[in-house]
């Protein structure tokens, strides 16, 4: 077998393991891997929900999808994911020196409706944060979208966006339906949605694996990504074991672009780096895309 050839058969094995980690380059295991290494990370929502959605249920939904995640990082796992206060942020990614949170919010409108085609925002990639709009495929169903230094793979931020342009996004159980109808039934679930992308938050790529809740795609009316799957409940015990630092896949950790100076590597808090430190930091961001089957 060719190099190449040897490299594809590992990469389509690979996304039949029980969990596959995010890496620096996907797929690329001479690439670090992604993972938080802070022992507590805030989330928060964004005050406006999904107006479409039945009541406030959308909000629930979320929460009862982080809380699933949260009950194995508790089990076995070593840090915490907490909910903070609902926010009115509609910006995703993260800002230097900036006020950045971890947010989860809902795209209501499709950019290429909102947004001239001559607009600056869409050569520089700005258009969903500026107009408040999904300028991502169509067919997307949500974005994770983390931050990270491209040596080590600590991840910084990460923030959840659902493309509520063009799903209806539904919290019942029951038979599956699509738009206009909504109620008592199951189009796109939040829950089926944002425990998947739960996953990308934490460090974790798709995987083939039945039933994993790490699957590419979704069907219409699917729910069972709701249950989290033995093989992401394994990368939670294992990546992030309790009493043991989060794993990388490289060593050593290679930081060196933080740099000697100092005044910067004072800690803002015990959970985070200090702004002057991430100045510091290489950055990359990387969207983890969903797609309809
Ligand atoms: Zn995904």
């Amino acid at each position: 077998m060719t190099p190449v050839a040897t490299l594809l058969a590992v990469l389509a094995l690979g996304q039949f393991d029980p969990y596959v980690r995010s890496r620096v380059t996907p797929g690329d295991d001479a690439t670090q891997c992604l993972y938080w290494t802070v022992p507590s990370i805030t989330w928060s929502q964004s005050t406006l929900g999904n107006p479409d959605t039945q009541g406030d249920t959308e909000f629930d939904a979320v929460r009862v999808s982080f809380q699933n995640w949260e009950d194995i990082f508790a089990a076995c796992g070593n840090l915490n994911l907490q909910e903070g206060p609902r926010i009115a942020e509609r910006n995703v990614g993260y800002v230097r020196n900036g006020d950045n949170h971890n947010v989860v919010l809902f795209r209501t409108k499709v950019c290429s409706a909102v947004v001239a085609g001559s607009d600056a925002c869409w050569k520089e990639e700005t258009c969903a944060n500026q107009y408040d709009c999904w300028d991502d495929d169509q067919g997307t169903l949500a974005i994770t979208l983390t931050t990270y230094d491209k040596r080590s793979g600590i991840i910084y931020d990460s923030d959840i966006s659902f493309n509520a342009s063009q799903y209806a996004f539904t919290t019942s159980n029951g038979p599956t339906c699509f738009p206009p109808v909504t109620t008592n039934c199951v189009s796109t679930d939040v829950q089926n949605t944002a425990t998947h992308e739960i996953g990308h938050f934490v460090g974790l790529d798709h995987t083939r694996a039945a039933g994993s809740t790490m699957n590419p795609s979704a069907q219409t009316g699917e729910v069972s990504k709701r249950i989290i799957d033995s093989g992401s409940r394994d990368f939670v015990c294992s990546v992030y074991a309790r009493g043991a630092p989060s794993q990388a896949c490289l060593h050593p950790v290679v930081n060196e672009e933080l740099g000697p100076k100092g005044g910067g590597c004072s800690a803002t808090g015990a959970s985070s780096l200090g702004p002057a430190l991430m100045a510091w930091v290489l950055w990359r961001r990387r969207r983890a895309r969903e797609a309809r089957s």
